[in-house]
């Protein structure tokens, strides 16, 4: 048999739970401090008013209401019964505890739910939050991933995009969320305008070295009405061509450990506010395109890197 390309999520999914499980998103009326005056108030000069959460529904619904609509959603159109619930928008915890155990509760109380996926920025990851994630792990036997936006682990370019962090706090964040067993999630984007090559290699060799267990990618996208958005209009950066976007997915993969979940090869962007998004293609035809160059390389998820000793080719 033929080495898969990457390791998919969605064959994971499928081995640890023995059948297709979906996500919902949740959205929570939150905030970030890189957004509230805490960190900055400018936020990351990615970041639209929706703090990454355009695909859910809106937060004025409660949580219940939005995995059921969800639920019912997904159970009709791909006869899903298992779920992880995801909450995606801002930082999450950045809520205040009782809320946030609260909000937490409220999920893993409805039926089907075999999992918590929580969205935060590194430098908001604390005990007390991870203690509350143990407790209700324990309590009603679900499992959590903990999903931290790093995006680049060069940090001049963590500077340049306003993240209010730099590498630092996502390793102390990594190492935080080790001793409690949680999986751990890393974003990337391979396609930041200050990053080049190595930094694509120096992101999987890093992501590798502290054994996170799931890394989603993101193409760029730039959303009207932000800092980024102004920069672009105003020609103050260019996009790299969608081959090289491919290149360096692959040469990512190449040097990824064999054993990280890939949740996401390539990110979609809001609908209808965007300057750029997945080079006015589809995300899907992305995909198709890394896989099917992956193929014509020969090539695989791992293959730079030697897994028993630790060591790139
Ligand atoms: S950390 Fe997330 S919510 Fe906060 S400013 Fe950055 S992208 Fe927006």
């Amino acid at each position: 048999m033929s080495k898969p390309l990457y390791r998919s999520y969605s064959d994971y999914l499928k081995q640890k739970y023995g059948e297709k499980v979906y996500k919902i998103p949740v959205n929570l009326a939150g905030s970030c401090p890189n957004r509230d005056g805490k960190i900055s108030s400018g936020g990351c000069i990615f970041c639209d008013e929706e703090g990454a959460g355009f695909q859910c529904l809106p937060n004025s619904l409660s949580v219940e209401e939005q995995i059921k609509a969800n639920k019912e959603f997904f159970s009709q159109r791909f006869n899903a019964n298992k779920f992880i619930v995801y909450f995606q928008s801002f930082t999450n915890t950045y809520l205040p505890t009782d809320r946030f155990e609260q909000h937490l509760l409220e999920a893993v109380s409805l039926d089907d739910i075999v999992g918590i996926s929580i969205s935060t920025r590194p430098d908001c990851i604390d005990n007390r939050y991870l203690d509350i994630l143990q407790k209700i792990c324990d309590a009603h036997k679900i499992d959590i991933n903990v999903e931290l936006g790093l995006q680049t682990v060069n940090y001049h370019t963590l500077q340049k995009i306003n993240r209010g962090h730099t590498l630092a706090e996502f390793i102390d964040a990594v190492y935080r969320i080790k001793k409690y067993h949680f999986e751990i999630c890393a974003h990337i984007i391979l396609n930041l305008p200050w990053d080049n090559l190595t930094d694509v290699i120096e992101n999987a060799k890093i992501l590798s070295a502290l054994g996170v267990d799931h890394v989603k990618l993101h193409s760029l996208y730039i959303v009207k009405n932000t800092v980024l958005g102004q920069m672009y209009q105003n020609k103050e950066f260019e996009i790299i061509p969608l081959d090289e976007y491919v290149n360096r997915v692959i040469t990512f993969l190449e040097y990824l450990d064999p054993n990280i979940v890939i949740q996401r090869l390539v990110g979609k962007g809001p609908i209808n506010e965007n300057l750029f998004c997945n080079w006015n293609t589809s995300w899907w035809f992305i995909k198709q395109k890394i896989e099917r160059k992956m193929k014509d390389l020969n090539t695989y998820q791992g293959k730079k890197f030697d897994y028993l000793n630790k060591k790139w080719f």
